[in-house]
């Protein structure tokens, strides 16, 4: 199992994060006399247990009650004995993950993979929660706080990662099998209007097979709006194209041909860029070093940003690889199964090394959902799509949360039709201006 750091190492790197979140110079939050815990027992899936907090928290937390680690809890214990550093680090760094991972395996990002676990502590912002209610727990001890119009603004960063640029046999096949099985779902359950929604999508699909090129309408958008440089997009290279023939899960098109040409638009755009690291890349850190020199030939410019194709993940290896590439920014941490918070926060941070006992000098940010969580593993009509949406922007801007958000080009194609989802993330980015 990973070595669980000293107190003074997880207290130093919860301030460090906690500046993060603030965006500040100051660690006001060190002065609080936060009790340390001893030798903590995990339980091996993550386990939250309700502490109810003082009265002069009420303004940040309605119920009065905050979610903490269940090992960190005895009996009789009230917020004031809780030890909030190693509550905070826990959570942010997804320490039962790293466990269980050391035990069964990388999860790759699917969810379902972790058995009994707490689904409490993806439903929102838990760490941001907390460093709020430390800092006016601060506020109550010195009188002084941040002023709620100092704290930092909630924002949701767009990305997109291009896995697809025109049709091909394979990636057809799978998506008619995918609606092809959803709707005989639909069928089974007697849920006929999901059916009649299936078969809308079906026909769809069949009506618009003759449909080649799948980024059409994404270039319309890249067109039609001049500066997007407060967007990302994450190219995938492919380093071999025999390799295609064997790899089932990488994107299939072509580098020098069909990207190029898509690309002159993506750079018009101010969009900037970062690499969409391969299923085989993923942790490799010599195929990460390839990629990202090909992606750097060809768009004439260092690259800083990734995330890695179909949310390959490991909390051991990942961020280590990237960190050796000179990356500088990563939004992999995401659950490929469901949208919500994989780190129970929402922001920018350095994490936790758990190999080498230290801060890692790479920044991540969580992101909090992408398009086939709606549409595929949730299977929810465009009315709860939006009521999706909507909820997750409003969980993200109640805690101050900065966080990224996906969305693959090729669906805003015909064929997918996923553009209703899209149109509702671009009001929700309007707000957050
Ligand atoms: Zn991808």
């Amino acid at each position: 199992m990973p070595k669980f750091p000293s107190n003074i190492q997880v207290k130093n790197h919860v301030i460090e994060a906690a500046a993060s979140f603030f965006e500040e110079s100051q660690d006001h939050l060190s002065k609080l006399p936060i009790l340390s815990s001893e030798n903590i027992a995990f339980t091996e899936s993550l386990k939250l247990v309700e502490i109810e907090i003082p009265n002069w928290a009420s303004s940040i937390i309605s119920n009065k009650k905050l979610l903490v680690p269940s090992e960190l809890v005895t009996e009789e214990m009230q917020w004031f004995n809780i030890d909030w550093w190693a509550a905070v680090f826990i959570l942010l760094e997804c320490w039962h993950e790293r466990n269980w991972e050391e035990k069964y395996g990388s999860i790759n990002s699917y969810s379902n993979n972790l058995k009994n676990w707490d689904q409490r502590a993806w439903e929102k912002p838990i760490v941001n929660e907390i460093l709020l209610f430390l800092d006016l727990w601060f506020s109550e001890l010195f009188g002084v706080n941040k002023a709620p119009n100092v704290l930092p603004m909630s924002n949701l960063t767009l990305t997109f990662d291009l896995d697809a640029i025109s049709k091909a046999p394979v990636h057809t096949l799978k998506h008619f099998l995918f609606l092809f099985y959803r709707a005989s779902k639909s069928v089974k359950k007697l849920k006929f209007n999901e059916f009649s929604r299936d078969m809308n999508y079906i026909v769809k699909f069949i009506i618009n097979s003759k449909e080649t090129n799948l980024c059409e309408n994404f270039k319309s958008f890249l067109i039609s709006n001049n500066n997007l440089s407060n967007m990302r997009i994450n190219i995938y290279v492919c380093l071999d194209s025999k390799r295609k023939m064997f790899n089932f899960y990488d994107p299939r098109y072509t580098v020098g041909v069909e990207l190029r040409e898509l690309l002159v638009h993506i750079l018009n755009s101010k969009m900037s860029v970062g690499l969409h690291t391969s299923v085989k890349g993923a942790n490799d850190s010599e195929l990460i070093r390839l990629e990202k020199n090909m992606l750097e030939g060809i768009i004439g410019y260092s690259v800083k940003d990734n995330r890695n194709h179909w949310l390959r993940f490991s909390w051991r290896d990942t961020w280590s690889a990237l960190e050796g590439n000179f990356f500088e920014h990563d939004e992999t941490l995401m659950f490929n199964d469901r949208p919500g918070f994989r780190n129970s926060m929402s922001f920018t941070w350095k994490p936790w090394n758990s190999r080498e006992n230290r801060t890692f000098d790479i920044r991540a940010t969580p992101t909090i959902f992408m398009d086939s969580h709606f549409y595929m593993y949730l299977d929810l009509s465009p009315t709860q799509i939006r009521a999706a949406i909507w909820e997750l922007w409003e969980k993200n801007n109640k805690f101050n949360g900065r966080a990224s958000v996906l969305w693959h080009p090729h669906t805003l194609s015909p064929r997918y039709s996923w553009h209703v989802g899209f149109n509702e993330v671009l009001q929700i980015l309007q707000l957050n201006k």
